[in-house]
């Protein structure tokens, strides 16, 4: 899996998408009981002021009626290397999610895979599925898969089996693309995960008053639409990112700029140098626009039901889309 593997409360909508996140989150500590390869931690996270602009901005947040349920509290720099010693750079102050977790994205499925493995699943990789008929579908083999119920999670893949019923969705689905990286183990310890001023650009819960009032991002960063997510992974490496590209066809190859600028802002937060970066990637999530939905589902047959379209919440969001997808 490509993603940061962040559990993300902190950044989503007020109402419905901050309910789904919180149910999800709850789900993910419960799955993590019987999947622990998930390497599920309930870290919280710590989103950073440099500037007086942005700590307004997260001074209003930490004051909206649902802080409480997000588990904000505005710390000062003092207050933020209490929680999380190893910034050790510059910064006003900092806004603490408790009920902001980490997951392991690279072993979360084969995790889960592993937790569900007995005589009643079977893991077929490799296989695509290319058509449907009710209660069933085959793949580019030309073996049919039968069920009570067919669920196609197609992702950012637009064309092919999903293509036509994505086309005639009410709402709009587009793709983002995404650079990352990921570096060699950081020799301390990341107590939360972290993000920088630019994030409160890009989530919607910080779309207070006071967000209007924030300086333009810094021409590279505003070039490649970049805010700074930091995560330490389980081997101590840090997973850093992101950016954001809607324009396609998308480039093949990942930009140098934008990443000197994470890195540069990672390490002024950090207050040392980075290790060596171990890992360059893009990854490309679909996401619904223009609705209030927070994903996209149909049903394209009896007993075939389409999911995709979670944006930049899937991560966090995916265990309750299923149980909204499969009702208790
Ligand atoms: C770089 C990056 C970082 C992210 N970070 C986070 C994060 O930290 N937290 C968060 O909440 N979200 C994050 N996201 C978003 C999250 O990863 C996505 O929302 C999520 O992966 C969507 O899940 P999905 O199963 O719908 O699609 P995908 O994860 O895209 O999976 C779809 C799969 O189906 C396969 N497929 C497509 N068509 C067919 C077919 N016809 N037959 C068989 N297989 C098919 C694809 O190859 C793919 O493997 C991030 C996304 C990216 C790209």
């Amino acid at each position: 899996m490509r993603n940061f593997g962040l559990v993300w409360v902190s950044g989503r909508r007020a109402g419905p998408e901050l309910a789904l996140a919180l149910r999800a989150r709850e789900l993910w500590e419960s799955i993590a009981a019987d999947a622990p390869g998930t390497g599920f931690r309930p870290a919280g996270s710590l989103t950073l002021a440099t500037n007086e602009a942005e700590l307004r901005v997260l001074r209003e947040a930490a004051e909206l009626p649902d802080a409480k349920q997000r588990d904000f509290e505005l710390l000062d720099p003092g207050g933020v290397r209490a929680v999380n010693p190893a910034l050790r750079g510059e910064f006003l102050g900092g806004l603490y999610c408790r009920t902001d977790a980490i997951v392991e994205p690279r072993v979360t499925l084969p995790a889960l895979r592993a937790a569900l493995a007995g005589p009643d699943y079977e893991w077929l990789p490799g296989r695509e599925a290319i058509e449907v008929v009710p209660y069933g579908v085959r793949d580019a083999r030309g073996q049919w898969h039968r069920g009570d119920v067919v669920v196609l999670c197609t992702g950012a893949n637009f064309t092919g089996v999903a293509g036509p019923h994505l086309a005639a969705a009410p709402h709009h689905l587009r793709r983002v693309r995404l650079q990352m990286m990921q570096t060699d183990p950081f020799p301390g310890v990341l107590t939360t995960s972290v993000a920088d001023g630019d994030s409160l650009r890009y989530y919607p819960a910080y779309d207070v008053p006071s967000r209007a009032l924030l300086a333009p991002q810094v021409p590279v960063a505003a070039a490649s639409r970049a805010q700074l997510l930091l995560v330490q992974r389980a081997d101590g490496g840090l997973t850093i990112g992101d950016t954001h590209s809607y324009d396609e066809p998308f480039a093949f190859d990942v930009d140098e700029s934008a990443y000197d600028h994470l890195l540069a802002r990672a390490s002024a937060l950090l207050g040392c140098e980075l290790p060596r970066v171990r890992r360059r990637w893009a990854g490309v999530y679909s996401e619904v626009t223009g609705t209030s939905d927070l994903y996209h589902r149909s049903a394209v047959a009896p007993g075939v039901v389409l999911v995709t379209g979670p944006g930049g919440r899937g991560m966090t969001c995916s265990p309750a889309i299923a149980e909204e997808t499969f009702p208790p």
